[in-house]
């Protein structure tokens, strides 16, 4: 395996920063950390969000929409 790894969110090459804990950087910049942490939160932001619109899709059917599944054609 390579010894440098690029960042996570943009892909650049991460410079060389000795960490003493041995940990090395997953993103390039503090920029590129914040970025793809959003991006986390956002995600998860989205799926909770459409989760919870099926959930009320479901819930909002009208009668018409179930008679339409249950008979096609209705
Ligand atoms: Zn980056």
């Amino acid at each position: 395996m390579e010894d440098r790894i690029s960042c996570a969110y943009c892909g650049g090459l991460i410079p060389p920063r000795p960490d003493p804990r041995g940990r090395r950087a997953k993103y390039c910049s503090d920029a590129c950390r914040a970025a793809a942490s959003r991006e986390r939160a956002n995600k998860r932001h989205a799926q909770e969000v459409e989760a919870a619109r099926l959930q009320a899709a479901l819930d909002l059917k009208t009668p018409q929409e179930t008679l339409a599944e249950v008979v096609p054609g209705a």
